[in-house]
């Protein structure tokens, strides 16, 4: 039995399903996950001491790769000048204008823990600000794990097949509207029927919690002049598309200004961070400016402050955000003609440092239903023939894949490699 075995057995007996986040238990793919014991780089190394190309990176944050000298550094030094104050910082304000400076639409930011916490603030926000009870979000889109938020949504609620959670009351999801990514239609619908009663429209605007979705042309246009027609604000959820998709996020990618932006743990390059910003006038409706109640005793804690200050610093360099988008193209190119040369059917999708495929013959999955015709035991199949490859990819079909700069020439063409081996098994099976 392998260590990474040994440990689920035992994890299982006081965690439920022996893991802390539910995608973790690799049930979107079936099979035993892999414990992790280290990382460094693009690679992680899992309890029994085999090394993996990483292309979770912590489900986004490690742009930079795992233990980035800058960040470790930051959090060493933060660390002995103590953990929590529960008091202001210098460091607040030295991240929340590094955060207002790379995505100007956040004039003013609010740090929080999670990225949960971000999204369900944000949307309470827009509720008290808009005086307005209902909003729209997009079916198959996730946005943590709060009430309202769980209705059709996607990541390890897709992969565990209870896209609308028990223990939401009807009563409090009756007023989450779900409309279809990439089809304004169905947006225009929902704001006719309740014309005055829509606060907000949540969106990812690249999707990664259905795979890999990128925004249809036009879409996040229509989104924003919908909202403008109709009184209601724009949240851009950048969990993971912030500093990702670009620098500036998808937001500065698609040139959209949205009213609110939520940003995960990203900004704390793996420390448990998140932040929510966007118009001035709209965030100092916020407690104890305004009335909207908001609050948190770890918020800005003084070591995440530190390892996203360095994130954020180390990513802002010259060249970086070009390298990533290309090393990501070039990846996801490589797997496509990968799958041609073995007549295996494959679409793929890549935005920036975020990549997705689908086993299918359509040329464009735009949205979940697209996703959800695809085949889904081809992709569990490849997930494992991959991971014994040593390529550690999202473990469910309903997740994309992320690159971080610490992936070379080397990893690339070692994971391109495996993924010729991978599909030409497929395709004699
Ligand atoms: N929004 C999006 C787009 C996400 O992908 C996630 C989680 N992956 C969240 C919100 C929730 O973030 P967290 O898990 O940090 O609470």
């Amino acid at each position: 039995m392998t260590k990474s075995a040994e440990l689920f057995q035992q994890a299982r007996k006081t965690i439920p399903g022996g893991v802390n986040s539910p995608v973790r238990a690799f049930a979107g793919v079936g099979g035993d996950p892999i414990f992790i014991e280290r990382a460094d780089g693009a690679y992680i190394y899992d309890a029994d001491g085999k090394a993996y190309i990483d292309y979770v990176g912590s489900w986004g944050p490690m742009i930079l790769g795992h233990n980035h000298p800058s960040i470790c550094d930051a959090v060493i030094t933060a660390a002995q000048n103590g953990l929590s104050f529960g008091a202001p910082t210098a460091r607040e304000i030295t991240l929340a204008e590094l955060v207002s400076k790379l995505v100007p639409s956040m004039e003013m930011v609010r740090m929080v823990s999670s990225g949960t916490e971000a999204t369900m603030s944000a949307i309470r926000l827009a509720r008290g600000f808009t005086r307005r009870d209902k909003f729209i979000k997009f079916e198959g889109c996730y946005h943590g794990h709060a009430d309202c938020l769980l209705v059709k949504a996607g990541s390890g609620a897709l992969t565990l097949g209870e896209p609308t959670s028990p223990g939401v009351p009807a009563d409090f999801a009756k007023h989450t509207l779900t409309c279809t990514f990439n089809d304004l239609d169905s947006v225009r619908a929902a704001f006719e029927q309740y014309p005055d009663e829509i606060s907000c429209i949540i969106v990812e605007p690249v999707a990664g919690n259905m795979n890999c979705i990128p925004p249809q042309e036009g879409f996040l246009e229509g989104l924003r002049g919908l909202c403008d027609e109709f009184g209601a604000l724009l949240i851009f959820d950048e969990v993971m598309t912030g500093f990702r998709v670009a620098l500036g996020g998808a937001q500065a990618h698609y040139n959209i200004k949205p009213d609110l932006t939520t940003l995960g743990k990203v900004i704390g390059g793996g420390m448990p961070v998140g932040a929510f910003g966007g118009r001035r006038d709209v965030m100092e409706y916020i407690a104890p400016t305004g009335p909207v109640y908001q609050a948190g005793t770890l918020s800005g804690n003084p070591v995440a402050m530190a390892a996203g200050e360095a994130a954020l610093t180390e990513l802002s360099k010259e060249g970086n955000e070009a390298h990533l988008a290309e090393l990501t193209k070039r990846l996801a190119e490589g797997f496509k003609t990968a799958a041609d040369k073995h007549g295996v059917a494959l679409a793929v999708n890549q935005v920036g440092g975020m990549f997705g495929f689908f086993f299918t013959d359509k040329d464009t999955i735009s949205c979940f239903a697209d996703v959800q015709q695809c085949d889904i035991e081809k992709f569990k199949r490849f997930f494992h023939l991959m991971l014994e490859e040593g390529v550690y990819l999202a473990p469910s079909a309903f997740e994309a894949s992320f690159t971080s700069l610490a992936h070379g020439d080397k990893e690339l063409e070692a994971t391109l490699a495996a993924a010729d081996r991978a599909f030409a098994k497929l395709a004699s099976e």
